[in-house]
Order: C-alpha cells, then structure tokens, then sequence
C-alpha cells in the first residue's frame, strides 16, 4: 500500500543553515553568518538558556504543569481566558490546530500570494482547497495587503490567512483593514490574522478585535463593538524570542471556540523544556526590547545604505530587489552572508536579508553592495 495522493501537496522550503552550506562549500562554517530565516540575532534568552540547561534532569515527565503555566502566563500577558490560548509545536503546530478545528473535506481557504507556505500546506492536510489573493504591488510600489486585494479574492472560503506584518514583504493590515475583512466576509469564515513578527511592529494586536471595544483608540468615542468570534490571532516565540529550535508557538481564539482545544490538539502539544523556557523568555523583556530596538536599526541602516529599491519593513527583515536573485543569492553565500532567495515565494527579483546585529548587518550590506556593482 502507499501514501493517499499527495500530488498537490508542497514541500516547505526552509532558508539554508549554516552547516549545511558550509559543508557543500567546503568551508569552515566559522566564515559565514545565516540571514536568511528571520532567527533572532542575539540568540535565545539567556534567562531561557539557564531554564533549558536547569530542566534537562526532569524530562521524563509528561509536561501537564508546565503547559497550565505557560498558558496562564500567556492568558495574564494578553488579558484573555486561558482556554483563548491553544499552545502548539510552533505557530505552525498551532495553524494546524485552526485547521482541524475548522476544515471539513472539500472546505476551501485563502492564502496571500506570495506568502507563507504552511497556510496551503495545512490546509492540505486537512483535506481541504487552497485559493490565493495576490498581495503583489499595486499602484504605489508597495504590497497591496489591503481589506480590497482579499475582498475582491473571497468566494466564501472557511479561513482567510493575513499575515501581518507580512513575510516576504514586511508590510503590514491596518487593524481597520483587519476588521473590514471580518466584516466582509460571511459568518462561518475564519480569519486568521498571523503575528509571527507583531513583536516588531507598533501596531496593535488584531487581538483588539476579540475583546469587548468600548472605544479602542479615542477616535470613534461613540462606538462600541461586542468581541468577534471569527479573527485568531498567532504568535509564535521563534523570533523576537529566538526559540525557534525549541518549537514553541499558539493562538489566541475568540471565547466562543475555548472548548475546541481539548478535542483537536495533540496531546502534549508542547514539550516540557519548551514550556519551561517560554515562561522565562517572557519574563526576560530586556532581550526582546534589546531584540525589536536592534531588528528596527537594522532594517532602517539596511534601507537607506543599500544601492538597490527596497520595502518598507515592519519585521525583523528586509525584502530587496536585485534582478536575480538566485545569482545574487549565490554570490551572497560564497561572500558568507546566506540571505533568502525568494524565488520559492514566486519573486525571483528579490531576497530577503534578516535583520542581523550591527556588525552582520554592515557586513551584509557592503558585500550585497559589492555584489550589485558587479
Ligand atoms: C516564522 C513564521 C511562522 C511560525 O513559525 P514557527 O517557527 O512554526 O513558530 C508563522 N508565520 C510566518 C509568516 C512566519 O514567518
């Protein structure tokens, strides 16, 4: 017997390590800095670091108190029920949960294109249809992630993926744009709003739309909304947090979907030591202020010193264009600086460089520069 037919289904192309190429190279991995998957440039938290290192002699126990504190702890931070936050193996553990808690056979969804893969892979799983909305750039140059780009692509699909900010662009949805979806679409549609990077950018949680609004920000004192119970927000702590190797993300869900947890999720969906290191990389703010202060310098430096058109970024990455990104890239990578080809997202004119601490960032853009003169 074999696999059922898999022949839609995509592989996820992640950005390459540093070993890995090293090792094709033949070069000493010493000699090379990877920017090319949005990891944290300090490094995890020296708080989570200690907690890892302090663990390890308690593993043989399932984590059941561990996940019930990393989920209060998140419930306080956020300010929701702790039945709104669905743990998972990542944030792409938890769109997998939004997926079975969601999708019957033949459901459709809506994906950015270009944009995260997982979304259609996920969906895929769950045996369900992907259609896209195209986010390419309109009139003004920059990504159209806009309440009409996804308006105009919606025929009814059972969940819509925003990402914001938006991986590969790093553009961002307004919160009203967020909001004129979930008003757009019908009743029975899922909107889930992706906040991988919403630790670098000053814009409001779409977490706003779950609570009861009397009047969010002062500018319409008269209105009141009650809490949606069709926007999930994800979060995920391999980036601003710089756990990506550990595997830890969640969602936060409307108060009407609590219940659905239990009976989706894997049971243990996080480990212990993930659990454990979550709860002190929250706590550890000075890394994430120093982490998003850093990301925020980076993008700007890279901005106004690269010789090449770049967008305006809200997240721990620049998207560049280059021509051809898949020379540039390779020329990038013997240089020692490994950035992300975007050729896999359907740009083959531009890479993704991470935001990396001061030094990797000059380095990145002075051999990005030399690369371009050639
Ligand atoms: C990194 C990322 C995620 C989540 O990654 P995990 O490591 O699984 O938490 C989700 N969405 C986008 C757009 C990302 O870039």
């Amino acid at each position: 017997m074999r696999p059922r037919d898999l022949s839609d289904h995509v592989e996820y192309r992640a950005g390459r390590g540093i070993e890995e190429v090293a090792r094709e190279l033949g070069r000493d991995p010493e000699e090379f800095v990877k920017l090319a998957s949005n990891e944290n440039m300090f490094g995890p938290s020296p708080a989570a670091v200690e907690t890892i290192e302090a663990s390890a002699s308690e593993v043989h126990h399932y984590p059941t108190a561990d996940q019930q504190d990393l989920t209060a702890a998140l419930a306080e931070a956020w300010d929701v029920a702790s039945e709104q936050v669905w743990l998972a193996n990542g944030g792409d553990g938890a769109l997998d949960y939004l997926s079975r808690a969601a999708l019957e056979p033949g459901d459709a969804v809506l994906v950015p294109d270009p944009g995260f893969a997982y979304y259609g892979m996920s969906a895929r799983f769950h045996h369900g249809e992907v259609r896209e909305y195209d986010v390419s750039p309109g009139d003004d140059g920059g990504f159209a992630l806009t309440a009409e780009r996804v308006l105009d692509a919606y025929d009814g699909e059972r969940i819509v993926y925003l990402t914001s900010p938006h991986n590969p662009s790093g553009g961002r949805f307004t919160l009203d744009a967020i909001e004129a979806i979930a008003d757009g679409t019908r009743e029975e549609t899922l909107v889930v709003v992706d906040e991988a990077y919403g630790e670098f950018t000053e814009a409001p949680s779409a977490l706003e739309l779950l609570r009861d609004r009397a009047d969010v920000d002062g500018s319409h004192p008269a209105a009141s909304h009650a809490p949606r119970d069709d926007v999930a927000v994800l979060r995920t702590f391999s980036k601003a947090y710089g756990l990506a190797g550990l595997r830890l993300g969640y969602a936060l869900v409307p108060e009407a979907w609590g219940d659905a947890y239990a009976r989706v999720n894997t049971p243990f969906a996080t480990s212990f030591i993930a659990c454990r290191a979550g709860l002190a990389a929250l706590d550890d703010v000075a890394h994430v202020e120093q982490t998003v202060e850093t990301a925020r310098w980076s993008r700007e430096y890279m901005a106004e010193h690269l010789n090449a058109p770049t967008y305006e970024s809200h997240a721990n990455f620049l998207l560049v264009e280059v021509g051809d990104a898949s020379a540039v890239a390779e020329a990038m990578q013997e240089r020692g600086v490994i950035v992300r080809d975007c050729s896999s997202f359907g740009l083959p004119g531009c890479v993704r460089i991470t935001c990396g601490t001061e030094a990797e960032t000059e380095r990145a853009v002075r051999e990005l520069n030399e690369v371009l003169a050639e």
